[in-house]
């Protein structure tokens, strides 16, 4: 165990804290120290099995709940999580690194989650015809699937799991989340406090785990459905393997996310705009801003001069510093790699105008901290282009025309999210109608769908047939069921033969 290592994580295991057995560990590190301060246990496949099994044997008593009983546990749950937001917040912050204001933010997008499915007996209404034939009525129902299963990525350990487990959950369906073995406590307390609302043991567990949990979650014959959420190599596995084992699959991935910025655009707005999009969180979010396409010198020029000085004198430090803006990346690794991709963009000769390298964060000199970095006339063959660096590294694309700016985004693999600064309502109207990309800003670095709506990305973004949360997690949690109904009363057609379309039945 490492010298630092001060506290041992667990699992929780139809309503209680259960001790890992595997005898593998992950390292959870305090990134603005530079230091692995826990350690999460690594669940073997019987560990995952039995919280299966926990959840199958949650499932026929939760579903058969009626849904206005169990939208009272989820106003309860809310009620908590407001109550914790404090704890919450630092605990999120103390594993992960990102500010407090910004690790509150994102555990608001997830409780907005959790409002949203306070609405369940409204979201599950059905539908119903009457005389669809003559004294035939049918009507249609949403029901749960069962064991439901959710595989989160590090840089939201709070809010994607609220994607998933509360419309799951509020749906009448019971869940296994295995959040990133990196930063896992937030889901750990969560699920604690779903507990305390008066959620039945049982209904949502947790396991810690990497490769060896998810392939179990993958593989098991009583898992009905998974949501992923992480990197495109792993999701596009989750979602062939899931897949190929008849579970439905939901899988949002990578990011590189494009902002085109036009000559005519508010300059001051556009400044502001790429500072919290490229730098909140150290880039560390799928909607980040990593490429901004200005189209034509001018517009470059006179961005840039408002927005390096911001960079340069943008404030990085530790989450426990209420002035920082922003913290330091998740662990060692990472803070080499994106170190390593910085090279590569100075060996292929893009413009290194503000290098964030070799900062130094007084009293944090171990810390994984990288500076606030923008390249300039960088080309789509880059690797800092092509590739998702997923830290505080952004890219600035010159383009020579709108219509080129639009087939470089259109020809990009990901296409989770995109932006345009402008004016010009057509321009705006066109790119909203064109580009091939998930979740469109106008004006809008992040255009990020509130929890009443769905969130998902295009092309190698997102595996599936189902955005996530809204309306679409709804009905990505359930599964349709339609009941034609006659009575003895109704009117007799007597026996037929033959298949009338809008006839008898
Ligand atoms: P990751 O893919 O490394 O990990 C995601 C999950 O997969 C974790 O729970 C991890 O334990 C598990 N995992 C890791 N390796 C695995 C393997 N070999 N087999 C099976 N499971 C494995 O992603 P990350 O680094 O935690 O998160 C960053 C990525 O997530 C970025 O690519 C980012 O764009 C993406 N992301 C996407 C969205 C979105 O909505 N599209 C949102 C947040 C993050």
């Amino acid at each position: 165990m490492d010298a630092q290592v001060t506290q041992t994580l667990y699992h929780y295991i139809n309503g209680e804290r259960v001790e890992g057995t595997s005898g593998r560990f992950g390292s959870i590190y305090n990134p603005a120290l530079g230091e692995v301060t826990a350690q999460a246990p690594l669940a073997s496949g019987d560990e995952v099995r039995s919280a299966i099994a926990a959840a199958k044997a949650a499932f026929p008593a939760w579903s058969e709940i009626a849904p206005a009983r169990r939208a009272q546990v989820l106003f309860r749950f809310r009620e908590l999580i407001v109550a914790h937001m404090d704890e919450l917040a630092n605990l999120l912050s103390s594993e992960h690194g990102k500010t407090l204001d910004d690790a509150k933010g994102s555990i608001t997008r997830g409780l907005e989650v959790v409002e949203f499915a306070c609405g369940i007996p409204q979201l599950l209404k059905g539908e119903y015809s009457e005389n669809v034939a003559g004294g035939v009525d049918s009507f249609s129902m949403r029901q749960p699937l069962g064991v439901c299963a959710g595989i989160t990525p590090f840089n939201f350990p709070a809010m994607v799991p609220m994607w998933m487990f509360p419309i799951a959950i509020a749906c009448g369906n019971t869940f296994v989340l295995k959040p990133s073995e990196k930063d896992p406590s937030c889901g750990l307390r969560l699920a604690e406090l779903f507990s305390e609302a008066g959620l039945p043991n049982g209904v949502l567990n947790v396991v810690n785990g990497d490769k060896e949990a998810v392939d179990t979650l993958l593989t098991d014959p009583d898992v009905q459905a998974i949501s992923f959420v992480g990197s495109t190599k792993i999701g596009e596995y989750v979602y062939h393997t899931g897949c190929a084992h008849n579970k439905r699959v939901q899988a949002l991935c990578g990011a590189k996310n494009h902002m085109v910025v036009m000559e005519d655009a508010d300059m001051n707005q556009v400044t502001d705009a790429v500072m919290g999009a490229a730098y909140g969180s150290a880039g560390e979010r799928c909607m980040a801003i990593s490429v901004v396409v200005a189209v034509g010198d001018a517009a470059a020029d006179a961005m840039m001069e408002k927005l390096v000085p911001r960079i340069e004198s943008l404030k990085v430090g530790p989450y426990t510093d209420p002035t920082s803006e922003m913290g330091p990346v998740i662990s060692p690794e990472a803070q080499s790699r994106i170190k390593d991709y910085i090279d590569q963009g100075v060996a292929a000769g893009a413009t290194l105008v503000v290098d964030g390298r070799d900062i130094a964060v007084n009293g944090h000199e171990n810390g994984c901290f990288v500076g606030a970095t923008i390249f300039d006339h960088v080309k789509p063959d880059m690797s800092i282009y092509s590739d998702e660096i997923f830290g505080p590294v952004l890219c600035v694309v010159r383009a020579e025309s709108y219509d080129e700016a639009v087939r470089m985004i259109n020809d990009h693999e990901y296409g989770n999210g995109t932006a345009i600064f402008t004016r010009d309502g057509d321009a705006a109207r066109n790119f909203a109608h064109r580009i091939k990309i998930g979740m469109v800003g106008v004006n809008v670095p992040i255009p990020v769908p509130l929890a009443f709506h769905s969130f998902g990305g295009w092309k190698r973004s997102l595996f599936g047939d189902h955005f996530i949360h809204g309306p679409e997690g709804v009905r990505f949690n359930t599964r349709m069921k339609t009941v034609t109904t006659r009575w003895p009363s109704g009117i007799r057609s007597g026996a037929v033969f033959n298949f009338k379309a809008g006839g008898e039945h």
